[in-house]
């Protein structure tokens, strides 16, 4: 009897610590998701992306690495 409810106890507290995790990893998620600061999230999500511009050139949209245009073996500029 003893043995039976404390196993059950142990399934009952992990059930609990697993929702209680799965909760704080959601409300971490949409607090991210809020932020004040989206430049900050999207580094923090993605480190390689950078901000996408549009080449004066061609209007392919690349990355804005200080140059106006693309790095493209077919744009015009
Ligand atoms: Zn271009």
């Amino acid at each position: 009897m003893f043995g039976f409810s404390l196993s059950k106890l142990l399934v009952l507290a992990a059930l609990i610590a697993a929702v209680w995790y799965g909760f704080r990893w959601i409300q971490r998620r949409q607090q991210l998701q809020q932020s004040a600061d989206p430049d900050k999230v999207e580094r923090d999500a993605d480190p390689s992306s950078e901000d996408l511009i549009a080449c004066s050139q061609c209007g392919v949209f690349v990355p804005a690495h200080g140059g106006r245009s693309c790095d493209r073996a077919d744009c015009p500029g």
